[in-house]
C-alpha cells in the first residue's frame, strides 16, 4: 500500500492525467499520461479494414476498463501470415500491431530463416503481450506499452525442420543462430518503433521486445537496441 501511495503521488507531481494501479494491491503502480494518439491510431487502423478477423485472429472484448490500460478493440493473434506461423501462446494485441507483426515475419524473419537455416519459420514463442504493468515491472515506472496491448515479446523461433532458436541461448550461440537473431532484431526496427534485445539491458536477455510506442516530438524517432 505504501508503494501504491508513492506511485500515485509521483504521478500527481508530474501532472499527468491518467493514473492507474492506485486502487489495487495486486496491480503494480505505474505512471501513465493521456496519449490521444493511441486511441486515434487504433481507430484509424480499425477503419482502414487492413485487419480482419480470421481463424487465427479473433476479436476480443475491450480491455482495461476504467484504468489507463487496454485497447478498444483488441485481437487475439494465434498465427501470423494467414496461419503459417503460429504464435504460442496467442498474443493479445491492438490493431496496429497486427500488420506490423505480419510485415516483420514476412519481410525479415522468414527470409532470415531461409538464408541461415534453409527452412521456413513455422512458429514463435510469445513471452508476453498484454499486461497492465509498469515498464520492466518496476514500481512507479511509466506504463509499459504492454499495458496498451501495443507490445509483443518473442523468446523463441521455430523452424519447419524442427530447429528451435531461443533468444536466451542463441544470442551467444552458434554462428548461424547469432546471425539469424541479429538479423531479425535489426530488421524489426523497420516495422516497430521500439525494438529491445539482449544488448539493450538485463531485462531483455532472453527475448526481443517489439512495440509501436511514439517517440520524440513528431513520433518519428526509433529506439532500436
Ligand atoms: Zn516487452
Amino acid at each position: 500500500m505504501y508503494m501504491s501511495r508513492v506511485a500515485c503521488l509521483l504521478s500527481l507531481s508530474v501532472l499527468l492525467s491518467a493514473v492507474s494501479g492506485c486502487s489495487s494491491e495486486r496491480t503494480p503502480a505505474f505512471v501513465a499520461k493521456s496519449e490521444p494518439w493511441q486511441a486515434l491510431e487504433e481507430r484509424q487502423c480499425l477503419a482502414s479494414g487492413m485487419v480482419r478477423t480470421s481463424p487465427f485472429l479473433n476479436a476480443r472484448s475491450s480491455l482495461g476498463g476504467p484504468s489507463a490500460c487496454g485497447a478498444e478493440q483488441p485481437f487475439e493473434m494465434s498465427a501470423a501470415l494467414g496461419g503459417r506461423v503460429r504464435l504460442t501462446p496467442a498474443a493479445t494485441l491492438r490493431c496496429p500491431m497486427i500488420p506490423a507483426v505480419d510485415r516483420w515475419v514476412a519481410t525479415v524473419v522468414e527470409p532470415a530463416a531461409r538464408f541461415h537455416f534453409g527452412a521456413s519459420i513455422v512458429g514463435m514463442k510469445v513471452a508476453a503481450s498484454y499486461g497492465c504493468r509498469p515498464i520492466n515491472h518496476k514500481w512507479g515506472a511509466k506504463l509499459s506499452q504492454h499495458g496498451l496491448a501495443n507490445a509483443l515479446d518473442i523468446s523463441e523461433f521455430r523452424l519447419a525442420d524442427g530447429h528451435k532458436i531461443s533468444v536466451k541461448s542463441g544470442w551467444w550461440g552458434s554462428s548461424r543462430e547469432r546471425q539469424f537473431l541479429r538479423d531479425v532484431h535489426r530488421g524489426a526496427c523497420d516495422s516497430f518503433t521500439t525494438v529491445l534485445g539482449p544488448l539493450a539491458d538485463r531485462y531483455h536477455h532472453d527475448h526481443l521486445h517489439l512495440d509501436l510506442a511514439r517517440h520524440g516530438k513528431n513520433g518519428t524517432y526509433r529506439v532500436c537496441r
